[in-house]
């Protein structure tokens, strides 16, 4: 076997495996469109390495040549598809759909030109350079970019630029050999192969690396959301939290918590249902995310409770956020449940004390929820400073001083 056999040989295997671990990465999350348009695109990627082992050995046709560019265009139009799902940009079909029947007709007609042709080489390369550099657009329109996606652009870019540098090197290295069959033993097939599979392997680990990524990000979203409201569940309440704290002391701004509990709770969903009782939980949550600003968290601490964590507030304004969710939700007709029936909320709140973890803050806001309950529910009960004293065991006269 030539060494550009041998390449062709070991490009068929990594493409076949880079077309598998995609296929893998569908198989752990079925709703990874991006991820079944790679696996399809490294799989078409295979046949056309497949026409030029055909084309070195049994069958130099102009029919296998046109094969076994088209296929390579294809898999590169599948590739952006693929990128466009994984960036949420719109997928370029109409420009796609002109550019490949254009150069299979454009390729059809300078297959015939004398092999070491310019044109030739240029009607051959410049499809997939037009193709490649859309891919790279198309990351470039991605709303938000990490390190790694500038790195995959980067890639595409000058992917792309190799392609259109292959006619004008072509030359350098001896020509593309006098017939097609010979092409496989020129240098210039080993350099234009090799450089093939630098480019197509790296761009494979790259978008492998990437998918890996947001998998892992997502499980981790997944996994710190409440799947019923779509707020924080506790475990993420907590981590977001601590954070906001960290930045609160770096700032030295005041934050306080507010923990509202569902007044009755089982008595709705004994009278209504579980089911009435579930959209309680989404309509408060609702209602909380309307009235949170964006430095707010909010999350859905336990079955029928919830935290909002209030950045840059002290213990008046966050009392003041308290009263006017209290009243407002209780005002609120919820669908579902008869049209008179007020669900109500305790809640409690606690302005954060120096050095407070977010479990104490909130050990302290439940507290002033307890309180609020024993008083009658439907109240905003605020707890004292760290270290003071109820003033009065029913918390019904706390000192804001
Ligand atoms: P209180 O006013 O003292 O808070 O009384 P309550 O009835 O609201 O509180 P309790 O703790 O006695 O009952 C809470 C109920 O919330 C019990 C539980 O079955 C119900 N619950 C917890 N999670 C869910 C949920 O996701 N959906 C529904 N429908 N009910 C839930
Ligand atoms: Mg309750
Ligand atoms: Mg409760």
């Amino acid at each position: 076997m030539t060494g550009a056999g041998f390449i062709l040989a070991i490009n068929l295997f990594m493409a076949g495996l880079f077309a598998a671990s995609f296929g893998i990465i569908v198989l752990y999350d079925k709703r990874r469109q991006a991820a079944r348009w790679f696996a399809l695109g490294y799989a078409v990627g295979m046949s056309t390495i497949l026409f030029e082992f055909v084309i070195a050995t049994l069958d130099a046709s102009t029919f296998m040549s046109l094969a076994a560019f088209g296929s390579f265009l294809v898999a590169l139009a599948i590739l952006n598809v693929g990128i466009a799902r994984n960036y949420s940009v719109p997928v370029p079909w109409v420009a796609m759909s002109i550019i490949i029947p254009i150069a299979l007709v454009v390729c059809a007609f300078t297959l015939e030109m004398p092999r070491q042709s310019f044109v030739r080489m240029l009607a051959y390369q410049s499809p997939y350079f037009i193709m490649q550099a859309m891919a790279a657009g198309l990351v470039a329109q991605a709303r938000t970019r990490k390190p790694l996606d500038n790195l995959l652009l980067v890639l595409l870019a000058a992917s792309a630029l190799q392609f259109l540098s292959k006619p004008f090197l072509f030359g350098a290295f001896g020509g593309a050999g006098e017939t097609p069959d010979l092409y496989i033993t020129t240098s210039y097939a080993m350099f234009s192969q090799s450089m093939g599979t630098v480019f197509a392997m790296a761009i494979a680990l790259m978008l492998l690396v990437i998918l890996v990524r947001d998998v892992l990000f997502d499980a981790d979203e997944r996994s710190q959301t409440d799947s019923l409201s779509g707020l924080l569940n506790r475990g993420g309440f907590e981590v977001h939290a601590e954070k906001m704290l960290h930045d609160a002391d770096r700032h030295g701004m005041p934050v306080s918590l507010v923990i509202a509990d569902l007044d009755h709770f089982k008595s709705i969903n004994d009278n209504f249902g579980h089911s009435a009782g579930d959209i309680v939980i989404v309509s408060f949550s609702t209602f909380l995310r309307s009235t949170m600003e964006p430095h707010h968290l909010a999350g859905r601490v336990g079955g029928e409770e919830f935290a909002v964590l209030l950045t840059g507030a002290n213990l008046v304004s966050a009392r003041l956020f308290a009263e006017n969710a209290r009243s407002a939700f209780g005002a609120l007709s919820i669908e579902g449940l008869p049209p008179v029936k007020r669900v109500t909320a305790s809640i409690g709140v606690a302005e954060r004390g120096t050095g407070e973890t977010i479990r104490e803050l909130m050990g302290r806001a439940d507290e002033a929820l307890y309180i609020a309950k024993r008083s009658g529910r439907d109240c905003v009960k605020i707890a004292p400073r760290p270290g003071r004293r109820w003033n009065d065991e029913h918390g019904t006269a706390v000192s804001l001083g």
